[in-house]
């Protein structure tokens, strides 16, 4: 079968026959598919019995090695004849792409299982189509060169290519997935470095995709050094979701590259608290020695995350591996994705069922990224019950409300002295 091969350096034109062991011929192992997956070992051995750990540890043999048609989904997850007709009819359209790592993670027995959520195709993705748009935050409007979105003042986000280790499909980018795997060319990478060395007011460069880390570190850095040369580009910021769905690639190789580059951050998405295994823990675990901050936007998802428990679970998880839960989205308007979408008081609950009841760093910003290109809102439960210019009402976390005084300049009238002490009999609850 096709193949991507992974070379020192991605290009458009990557689609080649290959001598590595074809994914056809990693077949999944009836008897160990009885054992819980609850060690890497156990997941690994219900699916890809046969891989070497050489293999299972390189990133570039996950890559090369994708699911990416239903006839090798169905080696693996058992498809009824019509689910494999509907998985045929919705790839045509939003193609399939699923890394053995994160095939490893899903329960082939359980249909809803929140993984298999975010990686197998749905019915709906076509059948729902007509709801959405296809570019909803109006990316390519914003767009001052191919690639380079520059909508906010201070910050420009280089979208480098469209190629992913894994479809996600809530993705805002899918649009891009039928364009069939591209990567910049030099002089367009070129066009978007020289756009941000002449607008200095550009303080922060996003660097995302696709997911650019499908780039060849070689070529990373290359873009990399070349920010960092630009005195006014403060800090550059890395989005990728490979720390969860193939954290193999986030090796020393990789992680020395970037420690020479700093200040980097990288944002990445855990959506679920089942994403957090030790090979994720280990791959956060290298960026932060190499002085690399990792954030973590999860997108709000039907059926995934929707509840205050497993959102719960999920930040408190990511905290343990120090990973800071930074946004909660509500998942774009975006075409294909319409069954994935929950309502917005559903985010509002999530955060009113964290805030107080868990440590404050395990609340994420709950965010919606308005439609048009009018850029992100944070949305907080509304705890201000009443207000005046002198006082607030204010409920807490556990529905018990407070009377806040206003701080405001006193008048020269209210200024006495007070001999006994100054008293508490300002504030009541109510
Ligand atoms: S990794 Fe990001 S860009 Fe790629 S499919 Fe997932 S959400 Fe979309």
């Amino acid at each position: 079968m096709k193949t991507l091969e992974v070379s020192t350096k991605l290009t458009p034109t990557i689609q080649t026959e290959t001598d590595e062991e074809p994914p056809s011929s990693i077949t999944s192992s009836p008897e160990a598919e009885e054992e819980p997956p609850s060690t890497p070992l156990n997941r690994r051995n219900r699916f890809f019995p046969k891989v070497s750990d050489r293999d299972w540890n390189d990133w570039k043999w996950h890559f090369r090695n994708r699911i990416t048609t239903v006839s090798e989904l169905a080696q693996f997850i058992p498809l009824s004849p019509k689910e494999k007709a509907q998985l045929e009819l919705v790839t045509k359209r939003y193609p399939l792409s699923i890394t053995p790592y994160y095939l490893s993670l899903i329960d082939p027995a359980d249909p809803a299982d929140p993984i298999r959520k975010q990686a197998i195709p749905a019915i709906e993705e076509v059948t729902l189509c007509t709801m959405g748009t296809e570019d909803p935050l109006e990316e390519r409007k914003h767009s001052v060169v191919p690639g380079l979105v520059h909508r906010y003042s201070d910050r420009v986000l280089m979208v480098l290519t469209d190629i992913c280790p894994l479809f996600c499909r809530y993705c805002t980018r899918k649009r891009e997935w039928k364009n069939g795997g591209w990567v910049r060319t030099a002089s367009e990478v070129e066009a978007m470095l020289d756009y941000i060395r002449q607008h200095t007011e550009i303080r922060d460069v996003i660097v995302s995709g696709g997911d650019p880390l499908t780039l060849a570190t070689s070529h990373l850095e290359e873009i990399l050094s070349t920010l960092r040369r630009i005195k006014h580009v403060e800090i550059i910021r890395i989005g990728t979701r490979f720390p969860v769905v193939l954290p193999q690639r986030i090796d020393k190789e990789f992680c020395d590259m970037l420690s020479k580059y700093g200040p980097i951050w990288l944002n990445t998405h855990f959506n679920h608290y089942r994403e957090i295994t030790p090979e994720a823990a280990e791959a956060c675990d290298r960026l932060l020695r190499s002085g690399v901050p990792v954030n973590n936007q999860s997108v709000l998802l039907r059926g995934v995350n929707d509840s205050v428990e497993t959102q719960k679970k999920l930040c408190q998880g990511l905290l343990k591996i120090k990973v800071r839960p930074y946004y909660l989205f509500q998942c774009d308007e975006v075409q294909g994705t319409e069954h994935l979408r929950t309502p917005v008081e559903v985010g509002l609950k999530i955060i009113e069922g964290l805030r107080g009841h868990t440590s404050g760093l395990a609340v994420p910003t709950f965010v919606i990224d308005l439609p048009q290109g009018g850029g992100k809102v944070s949305l907080q439960p509304n705890y201000v019950l009443a207000q005046t210019e002198d006082e607030l009402l204010i409920r807490n976390y556990q529905g018990h409300v407070f009377r806040y005084r206003n701080p405001r300049p006193p008048k020269r009238e209210e200024l006495k002295i007070q001999p006994e002490g100054v008293r508490d009999a300002d504030r009541v609850v109510v």
